[in-house]
């Protein structure tokens, strides 16, 4: 038996502006289409994403990028507002993490995975799951419950090209989404980060932006016999994805 949630909120919880376009933006473009509401959160505000320009300067120029990502699929956007490479498993982050589940009341949650080659990674992945299990809790918020919140559904996205940054061989997926048909949404989503997507145009000569997120999308989407898949989740519950789609 399938268990539908009452509502149905989509929220990628992820570290820097862009990240959930890479790691999950085709899965959140299926699930935009399919009706649901979906949210964007970072919690980091991308103020190290420039090699030139300051930190308040970047940062603002890539939270415009992240809101004009979100809003190309009809998404949210939200930023915690800490800057790169200090996301911390603190109280007041887990207390900016409840207040934001609290607000979106999501019932589905996609976030990086446990190990990752970025710490902010890791760390927004603890955020992400103390505040989904924590947000419904009557008394752990200040901010107003939103009727029928329930500890919503957690999935972890790939980590960088699915590489486990400790023991090397490529993580074995549990759960694969097809993104074929939206690849080339889903890298128009991505190429709304143009600071970023520029910087490492001049870098590497090519638009290894865009390539790097559809190679990795190819190499999943070969086990699962399309041409583009994401978002393998490391949990072994499927219930969610054979239900959305
Ligand atoms: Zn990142």
């Amino acid at each position: 038996m399938l268990v539908t949630p009452i509502h149905r909120v989509a929220l990628a919880f992820m570290a820097h502006p862009d990240d959930a376009e890479i790691l999950c933006g085709g899965t959140l473009i299926r699930l935009a289409r399919l009706g649901w509401q979906v949210h964007i959160a970072t919690t980091a505000r991308g103020d190290c994403g420039s090699a030139t320009l300051g930190p308040d300067e970047i940062a603002d120029i890539r939270l415009e990028e992240g809101r004009k990502a979100a809003q190309s699929i009809g998404a949210t956007y939200h930023c915690l507002g800490i800057d790169d490479v200090c996301v911390t498993f603190c109280e007041q982050a887990i207390r900016q993490s409840i207040d934001l589940y609290r607000r979106v009341a999501p019932t589905l949650v996609f976030t990086h995975p446990r190990f990752d080659y970025m710490l902010d990674h890791e760390q927004t992945h603890l955020l992400a799951r103390a505040a989904t299990f924590s947000y419904p809790i009557p008394n752990a918020s200040t901010l107003p419950q939103v009727q029928g919140a329930q500890v919503p559904w957690l999935y972890y996205a790939d980590p960088l090209e699915g590489l486990d940054p400790y023991s090397g061989p490529m993580i074995e997926p549990t759960t694969l989404i097809d993104v074929s048909a939206v690849i080339e949404d889903k890298a128009a989503m991505l190429a709304c980060h143009a600071s970023q997507r520029d910087w490492l145009r001049s870098h590497h000569g090519m638009d290894e932006y865009i390539e790097a997120m559809k190679r990795h999308g190819s190499t999943r989407g070969k086990t699962l016999g399309v041409a583009f898949a994401r978002l393998s989740f490391s949990t072994a519950d499927t219930l969610i994805p054979k239900m959305i789609f």
